[in-house]
């Protein structure tokens, strides 16, 4: 059992009563009172607030944290022992005391003394706010020969999406109860995953505000994107590595779809900072036990090493995915098995001819424009000359444009000379458009006109600049999402072997970008 625990941080009695009520109604499964926020806490006070967070009956954990291990208030030892104590005495079901000072020899005896014929069960917490704890394991041990019946609480900052495998491994080896997370976006998953590798208890935050700790995750996206309640030991894992990560549409669609097909998968954003080394240490981190991760989306800046790694490393290379020299999607089999793909190539040509309402056929020897040189440009060059259409690809470092129209065997000139491009279909696959590039267009108005069809790459926003530009002119547009959703269709079909819902893609995606 895992508990969903929402910390109760309000500075008065009133503000915390209404938080208690808030996370009733949002699904708590547990209330942690963080004391230490309260101002000017007295005995009485926290009595009145422990009443009010047991008529709930939802377990409580009572906390009055160390300003020297992430507390709120200055509150002296003494003090913040005798709050504990009288948790233990009016029935609390948990109270959290620093490890660091549970080795003082007075808090301990007054605290071991305290939970005598007592139900409450002690957590003994440590806190690293800057890394990893040099020897978790050992840490863990530690606490439990100093005091075997506590639950050890272990909470470090992750630095890199690799610190937290550490994490994962403790609660996997770990022999009783246990509370093992990590701080930071990078350690966000930790906060989800908590639930299925065992950790006792997981945080979150009622609101952004109100979040206790860095990479405290809202209670409302943990229950309505994160799958909460569906989350188990056997859940197989999905997400998509990149960076950055945070506003990527993937989650919502990709749990959408699992929700609807009753699939036990959860898909996560995982920030992963670096490049090769940190992406190949990554792919090494999560083979190297059954942690049930079964397969990503690639993005921003991972492509290429992803690529690299599949053929090294994979079992697999999609040899569409060779030809086009970009990898967005791993595939991780049951046996740890590694297979890349290339999905973007399928989902922008699908969503090119089928808004265009033409064949393959009908593209070619017709005059194309790819502004851009990057992951993408490659796959839908790589699409077009391959049905025969005519490409001049335009980008902002001419000599990347060279390689890759050698490479394809087409035009290139550089993204100024754009402007004097003669194409029936254009095709934005920069980044200009997206933010914080909104008020910027790869072209011009007065290039475009009614014979063209422009298609934007860029999905968030749903209308870019050069796609109203497109409109105004009374030229086609394709938009960003038709790609989205059609390369992740394809994604989803190489995770699961599951044809996805094809509507409530559609309904997560515009739903989003219109909000
Ligand atoms: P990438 O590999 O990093 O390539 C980025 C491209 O944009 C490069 O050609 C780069 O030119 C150009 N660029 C970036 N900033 C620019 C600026 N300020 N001025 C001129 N050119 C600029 O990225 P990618 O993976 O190809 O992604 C490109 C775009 O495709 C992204 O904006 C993303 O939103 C979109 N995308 C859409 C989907 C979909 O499913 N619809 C999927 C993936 C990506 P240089 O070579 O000169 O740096």
């Amino acid at each position: 059992m895992t508990y969903l625990a929402v910390p109760i941080s309000g500075r008065n009695i009133k503000e915390a009563t209404e938080q208690i009520g808030k996370a009733c109604a949002l699904g708590a499964e547990m209330l942690e009172l963080r004391t230490d926020f309260i101002e000017n806490l007295t005995v009485d006070c926290f009595e009145q607030l422990l009443v009010l967070a047991r008529n709930t009956s939802l377990p409580v954990i009572v906390t009055c944290r160390d300003k020297a291990e992430g507390g709120c208030g200055e509150y002296p030892l003494d003090f913040r022992i005798d709050i504990l104590c009288r948790a233990i005495a009016a029935g609390a079901d948990f109270v959290d005391c620093e490890f660091v000072n549970f080795q003082d020899d007075s808090v301990e005896n007054r605290l071991l003394e305290a939970l005598e014929d007592s139900q409450t069960r002690l957590i003994l917490s440590a806190h690293n706010f800057d890394q990893p704890f040099g020897d978790l394991a050992a840490l863990y041990e530690n606490i439990i020969d100093v005091c075997p019946q506590a639950i050890p609480k272990l909470v470090y900052k992750a630095n890199h999406i690799n610190d937290c495998f550490a994490a994962f491994d403790l609660l996997k080896n770990k022999t009783g109860d246990a509370i093992v997370l990590c701080m930071s976006a990078a350690g966000m998953i930790s906060r989800v995953l908590a639930k299925k590798f065992g950790s006792l208890v997981t945080f979150a935050s009622l609101s952004d505000e109100a979040s206790t700790a860095p990479g405290q995750v809202g209670i409302e996206q943990m229950k309505s994107l994160y799958r909460w309640d569906h989350i188990d030991a056997e859940t197989r894992i999905y997400g998509v590595i990149g960076n950055p990560v945070g506003h990527s549409l993937s989650p919502a669609i990709f749990n959408a779809c699992f929700d609807k097909q009753k699939l036990n998968a959860l898909y996560l954003p995982i920030l992963l900072e670096g490049q090769k080394l940190q992406f190949n240490e990554f792919m090494s981190n999560l083979l190297k036990n059954n942690y049930d991760f079964g397969g990503f989306s690639v993005t921003i800046p991972h492509k290429a090493h992803a690529l690299d790694y599949a053929e090294v490393e994979g079992d697999h290379l999609e040899s569409l995915a060779a030809d086009i020299g970009a990898v967005n999607t791993l595939k991780v089999g049951f046996g740890g098995q590694v297979s890349g793909y290339n999905t973007d190539y399928a989902g922008a040509l699908n969503a090119l001819l089928s808004t265009l309402g033409i064949t393959k056929h009908q593209l070619h020897s017709v005059s194309t424009a790819v502004l851009g040189a990057g992951g993408v440009g490659r796959a839908i060059v790589a699409g077009l000359t391959d049905i025969g259409a005519h490409v001049t690809i335009y980008n902002r470092t001419v000599a990347k444009a060279k390689s890759l129209a050698e490479e394809f065997s087409c035009k290139y000139a550089s993204l100024e000379e754009a402007t004097n491009m003669d194409a029936k279909i254009v095709n934005n696959c920069t980044s200009i458009g997206m933010p914080p590039n909104v008020d910027n267009s790869p072209l011009p108005k007065e290039c475009i006109n009614c014979n063209m069809a422009v298609f934007d790459t860029v999905y968030n926003p749903l209308e870019t600049l050069i796609l109203k530009y497109a409109k105004e002119t009374c030229a086609k547009t394709i938009n960003g999402a038709e790609m989205f959703i059609r390369q992740a269709m394809a994604q989803y079909k190489i995770f699961t072997g599951n044809e996805p819902d094809e509507e409530v893609m559609r309904t997560t995606v515009f739903g989003a970008l219109k909000r």
